[in-house]
């Protein structure tokens, strides 16, 4: 069996969606599966739909899910050049072939004309499209067009009896009559393919052997085959990806929220959770099992798990996904994850301390962006919060004074706050000399020591802290009451 060869082929018009994002996924898992290469294709004929930094957007959505790809447009390869601008003489060459063997012909009609024409076609009730007057041209009538030098744009001849079978591994074969496909443009008049021409012309020459896209691409699938047949080449095996749906089941477009990869990086989930969450948007392992780390991916991936009904997106699911994956990570590599989203919040924390902090952490958050709220108060100078709350709740101000005090007693008396054992056991036994349940006493020691009230475990946090700042606080709050 030949190696197996796949392509993400966006256009760059912004930062990818997690649809899109999704078929590359596939893509790159079928590539990885198998030892075979992925490809990134920039398909950017259409350059009004451009936008400046869309390949970058692209690249970097890629790069960040760790979709690494083995020929494109910034490092070459083999089949190049990648971006379909720089290919216009390889479609005209192609173009040229199917005019020669009479598989396409050149259509001089005019905008008017073909307005006039669907409005025609509209008010007699019919389908709009393409009457194929120039495929009718004699030969005479064409030259003196040519000679003429009028615009014209390259048309497919579609065969005008019998059925085209499209196999697609997803939906299974779909057969559909000739008689319903229009004489698509392969060229336009300034000489630039259309999509169709470009993708069926690239995917031949690149030996793509798997062509997986969005389902939006299924009523493009009939000229595709029929160009594919028209050149006389074996088209690749073809696969058209369920659509991903909002929670409201409209299509997933910005109306839901955040759609692109980056914002999801940047509202700090786990690349690990996106690769898995995105995986499941169309393709099953065995309806159980959902949690994979990339690598498992790549090993389970087969296409004929893929399946046809639209995918929902849940952002409930990916957030369960997310603390899932944050919570058997290793915790160096969480360690690293989490630096960034410390300093963004203005704190400045060294590697060592948020190593210390990865336990304390880990099973209280659901995003790493969680992080700096949940363990601000421990690299302050100072802390703010309301002075009633030191009173506990069904406590009195004096039973808080009594808790307050004993804990700067237990702690004063401590060399250092290394020992989170030892201090949780002298704080539980001093809470109940006073007749106070640990609640109600590490409740007021909470709110003094971190002005919250969730917080990771106390002992762990004045670990942190030390000693110095955790018994200025004490002082503090047992000023203010
Ligand atoms: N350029 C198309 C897109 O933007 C690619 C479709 C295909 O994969 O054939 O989605």
């Amino acid at each position: 069996m030949s190696v197996v060869r796949v392509r993400y082929a966006p256009s760059p018009t912004g930062a990818p969606h997690i649809g899109n994002l999704r078929t590359a996924l596939f893509n790159w898992l079928w590539a990885r599966h198998n030892g075979g290469k992925f490809i990134l294709r920039v398909e950017d004929t259409d350059q009004a739909r451009e936008v400046d930094n869309g390949l970058e957007l692209i690249m970097e959505s890629l790069r960040f899910l760790g979709m690494n790809w083995d020929e494109g447009p910034d490092i070459g390869g083999e089949y190049g050049p990648y971006h379909q601008s720089e290919r216009l003489a390889v479609y005209k060459k192609y173009a040229d072939e199917l005019i020669d063997k009479g598989a396409a012909y050149y259509c001089y009609c005019t905008q008017e004309e073909l307005t006039q024409m669907r409005k025609e076609q509209e008010a007699r009730g019919e389908p709009t499209r393409y009457d194929r007057r120039c495929r009718k041209l004699t030969a005479q009538e064409r030259a003196d067009r040519q000679a003429k030098g009028l615009p014209r744009v390259v048309r497919l001849a579609v065969p005008l009896e019998g059925s085209t079978t499209l196999p697609d591994f997803v939906h299974g074969d779909i057969t559909i009559p000739n008689a319903d496909v229009d004489d698509q443009v392969l060229m336009k008049s300034d000489g630039f393919p259309t999509y169709h021409m470009a993708v069926v012309v690239d995917d031949h020459l690149m030996g793509i052997t798997h062509v997986m896209r969005g389902d939006e691409w299924i009523s493009s699938f009939p000229k595709h085959i029929l160009l594919y047949n028209a050149f006389g080449w074996t088209p690749p095996q073809f696969g058209h990806m369920p659509v991903v749906l909002g929670p409201d089941k409209k299509k997933l477009s910005k109306r839901h929220g955040a759609t692109s990869v980056l914002q999801f990086r940047d509202e700090g989930y786990l690349v690990e959770a996106l690769v898995n969450f995105m995986a499941l948007l169309g393709w099953a392992y065995d309806g159980e099992r959902e949690l994979f780390s990339p690598d498992e991916l790549i090993e389970v991936f087969t296409l004929d798990h893929i399946h046809s009904s639209p995918a929902v997106f849940d952002r409930a699911k990916l957030d369960w996904m997310n603390a899932q994956h944050l919570r058997s990570m290793d915790a160096q590599a969480l360690t690293e994850r989490l630096h960034p989203f410390l300093t963004r919040a203005g704190l400045t924390v060294d590697a060592e301390t948020i190593r210390e902090l990865v336990p304390l952490v880990r099973e209280r958050i659901k995003r790493l962006d969680e992080i700096a709220p949940l363990v601000d108060f421990m690299f302050q100078d100072e802390i703010e919060y309301d002075p009633k709350l030191l009173v506990g709740n069904k406590m009195t101000a004096a039973q808080s004074l009594d808790a307050l005090r004993a804990a700067d007693e237990v702690l004063g008396t401590l060399d250092s706050l290394d020992d989170e054992a030892k201090i949780e056991h002298d704080l539980r036994a001093a809470a109940e000399k006073l007749g106070l349940k640990p609640a109600q006493f590490f409740g007021v020691l909470r709110i003094a020591l971190t002005g919250k009230s969730v917080t990771p475990p106390l002992a762990g946090a004045m670990k942190i802290m030390g000693k110095p700042k955790t018994m200025q606080r004490i002082a503090r709050a047992l000023e203010m009451l």
